[in-house]
Order: structure tokens, then C-alpha cells, then sequence
């Protein structure tokens, strides 16, 4: 008897999109912050799928959920409720300011819901005119072609223009370039309270102060895309508490499914109401499986030994880092929150983040980047701190390599 020959990286370039360009290895299992490739070798995850696998890989507990619902009822579609989703939306109602919850299925999704939404609240309340939507240099709200005009970034625009209009962009955390932005003509404003793909930048208090405050004096309503800071990753289910700044929208996705695609839009009941029936739908938009799993992550994460010890682990990585910085003077800075960190490079190791990141895969750490020159960590928020210590260990160890790699380099020129 045959075994089917297992699918290899090959395969990728035979038969994917080359749309991305995914690392050597194909991992096939996970358990809690380790991942194992075809080969069996094992990896610790700083990475988190990207701020998605917010309690690790096959937590019991989601497994459990998963297989439950699964054998029960797993699609209906928005022309009837289901308990899953109702059980959600109650608890993330309950969780946060928002009164009212509309599902979706990615960050992207759950963002151009908000934009949607804020159009419409403006054009009902205000009639047409008040359209604009103002957001900030370098963020990141999605890859439609409505949030790509949003986010901040150039190069994610490229080539799609002719984009939609009615959107301008400040400096982030410029409350000067706020207040000439914001006028009667803003529908919104939306900002990360920490830049995720911009470079891991946590915003100023004053500036998200000053943003409620810009929004209320003309009638805008305050988004806060929260795709990749919710669900605890900041040490607060969502980041808007610790800045005590509450928005009149609030995107979440990443982290929120645990690695099941589900995203919401939340939002209070002043501007619920201008999403009247078949205004905005989803086919798959609170789906009775991803809010199953969704429903029990919530409830997971806002255990008080959780939130509580993604700050005990984010302060471990912190003098992880630290430590590294000590023997190999490589970061000009580590900023973030809770465990979504960034560390940016020094201007001698200026875009070499992938050549470090491509080392940890090497050394047996997977770990991210924000842009060229920032080194990203967004792990389990429950990672146990014995794979902090193993995989902070295995990074040192890629970085000490890679430098060395650079200098024979250099020396060789
Ligand atoms: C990842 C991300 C998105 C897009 O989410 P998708 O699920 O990839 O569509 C939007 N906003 C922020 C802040 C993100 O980090």
C-alpha cells in the first residue's frame, strides 16, 4: 500500500497565488505555544498566527466547543438567529460599552461594517455632505479596497486606484493635525489604539483624549479598529479601557475566534439604528461555529488569571528583550502593551527584520514583523513562561548567528 506523498512547500509555488511567501517549513500540529513541522521538529510560537491563536494551538477547552458544536448545527445564515451567536453578542454587550453587535468574518469585514455604518449614521442624521472620514499615517484597517483607502499605508493602495474618496490622513498622535482634520464635514475618525502592521506604536493618551473630544465637537463618530490590540492581548479585554477613552464604534477580529475566522463590529445604540434591515449582511457573519469557539475564548480571556498574567509574561518579555539588547545592542527601542510588543531595530540593522525573523524559523522560534525594521511579538496570551524562557533563548541564539552572518558579509566586501 501507497501512502499519499504529504503536500510540500513545492506545492505552493505550484499551485498558489504568489501572493505570499510563506517560510521552508509546513508545520501539521500544535499544542499551547509549540507547533511541529512534517518533520517533527518543534517550534515555540511567539507569533501567534499573527495575534490570532490568543490562548495557543488546541486548547482543550476550544477543541471541546469546536467538536460540540460541530456535530450539532454549524450554518444557517443571518435569515435566522442562532444561540451561538446570541450567547456572544450578549456577553460582548455586557464586556464593553457597546450596546449592539454585528458579526462578520475578518478584521477587514468587521472595519468596512464600521465605515459602512458611519457613512450611513451621518447621511440619516445629517443628510448627505458629512461624509469624510479622517484616519492616521502608517495604520492598518483591512485589505478590501474600502480599508485599504482608509489605512494609512501607500503601497497596500497601489495600482487599485481609482480608491473610493471622502478619506484624509493625519501624522498619528498629532493633536495639532487632528484639529485642523476633524470639521463638519467628518463622519469619523479611526485609529489602532496600538499601530499592529504600522510598527507596534501605542497611541498617546492625549491624542485618543483629544480625538473624543474633536469627534463630539462636530458630530464624528470615534472608531477604534481594535482588530489586533482586543480581546486581551493589551492586559485589558480591549485597549480603549486602559486608555479610558470609550468610541462610538469598535472593530474586532484576530485574536477574538482563537484561530476560527469570526470578527464583530460593536457599537452603541445611538448608531445601531441606522443599520435598518438589508442595510449591510454577511452570509456567514455570525456563524453558529466561529461564535461557539468565539463565545468560550471571551470567556476564557476575561478570567482574571488570564488578563492578569498577560502582563506578568509581557514584563518576561520585556526583560527578555532587554537582556538580549544587553549582549547584542541590536534594538533602538521596545514599546507595545500587554503581549503584542515591538522591538525596532537599530538604524545599522535598518531592514534586516526578516533576515532575524527567517533565523528564529532556523533556530526554532517563530516570531514576526512590523514593517522592514521592527520585530513583532504577539504570542498566546496564556504562553507558559518556560517557552518564553526556551524560545527568548532560541532568539538570541538566531540573532547571534544572523550577526554574525552580516559581519563575515561586511568583512568580505
Ligand atoms: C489584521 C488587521 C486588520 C485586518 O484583518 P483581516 O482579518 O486580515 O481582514 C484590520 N485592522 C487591524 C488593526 C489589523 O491588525
Amino acid at each position: 500500500m501507497n501512502k499519499p506523498v504529504a503536500p510540500q512547500r513545492s506545492d505552493f509555488d505550484a499551485y498558489m497565488v504568489p501572493n505570499y511567501s510563506p517560510g521552508s517549513i509546513i508545520p501539521v500540529r500544535g499544542e499551547g505555544s509549540r507547533v511541529w513541522d512534517q518533520a517533527d521538529r518543534e517550534f515555540i510560537d511567539f507569533a501567534g498566527g499573527i495575534a490570532v491563536t490568543s490562548l495557543g494551538h488546541a486548547h482543550p477547552e476550544l477543541v471541546a466547543v469546536l467538536k460540540e458544536q460541530g456535530g450539532k448545527l454549524w450554518h444557517l445564515s443571518n435569515v435566522l438567529a442562532n444561540e451561538p451567536a446570541l450567547r456572544l453578542a450578549k456577553q460582548l454587550t455586557e464586556l464593553t460599552f457597546a450596546d449592539k453587535v454585528l458579526f462578520a468574518n475578518s478584521g477587514a469585514e468587521a472595519n468596512e461594517a464600521a465605515f459602512k455604518l458611519a457613512r450611513r449614521y451621518a447621511w440619516d442624521i445629517f443628510g448627505e455632505g458629512k461624509h469624510e472620514i479622517v484616519a492616521c499615517d502608517s495604520s492598518f484597517h483591512g485589505r478590501t479596497l474600502f480599508t485599504v483607502s482608509v489605512g494609512g499605508q501607500m503601497k497596500y493602495r497601489e495600482g487599485f486606484e481609482p480608491v473610493p474618496g471622502g478619506i484624509s490622513h493625519v501624522p498619528f498622535n498629532s493633536c495639532s493635525a487632528l484639529e485642523a482634520a476633524i470639521g463638519p464635514q467628518t463622519c469619523a475618525f479611526v485609529v489602532e489604539p496600538i499601530q499592529g502592521e504600522g510598527g507596534v506604536t501605542p497611541a498617546c493618551a492625549t491624542f485618543l483624549r483629544k480625538a473624543r473630544e474633536l469627534c463630539d465637537k462636530h458630530d464624528a463618530l470615534l472608531i477604534f479598529d481594535e482588530v489586533q490590540s482586543g480581546v486581551g492581548r493589551s492586559g485589558f479585554l480591549y485597549a480603549y479601557e486602559h486608555y479610558g477613552v470609550t468610541p462610538d464604534i469598535l472593530s474586532t477580529a484576530k485574536g477574538l475566534g482563537g484561530g476560527f475566522p469570526v470578527a464583530a463590529m460593536l457599537c452603541t445604540d445611538k448608531v445601531a439604528g441606522s443599520f435598518k434591515v438589508g442595510t449591510h449582511g454577511s452570509t456567514y457573519g455570525g456563524n453558529p461555529l466561529a461564535c461557539a469557539v468565539a463565545s468560550k475564548v471571551i470567556e476564557i480571556v476575561t478570567r482574571p488569571e488570564v488578563l492578569k498574567g498577560v502582563t506578568k509574561r509581557s514584563d518576561q518579555f520585556r526583560a527578555a528583550l532587554e537582556d538580549i539588547n544587553k549582549r547584542f545592542d541590536i534594538f533602538k527601542e521596545v514599546r507595545g502593551m500587554g503581549l503584542l510588543l515591538g522591538a525596532q531595530l537599530q538604524d545599522r540593522f535598518e531592514g534586516k527584520a526578516r533576515d532575524f525573523m527567517q533565523a528564529g524559523l532556523e533556530a526554532g522560534v517563530m516570531v514576526l514583523v512590523a514593517g522592514t525594521s521592527v520585530m513583532r511579538f504577539a504570542p498566546s496570551l496564556i504562553i507558559p513562561e518556560a517557552d518564553i524562557d526556551e524560545g527568548m533563548a532560541r532568539f538570541a541564539a538566531a540573532i547571534e548567528k544572523t550577526i554574525a552572518t552580516m559581519d563575515a558579509d561586511a568583512g568580505a566586501a
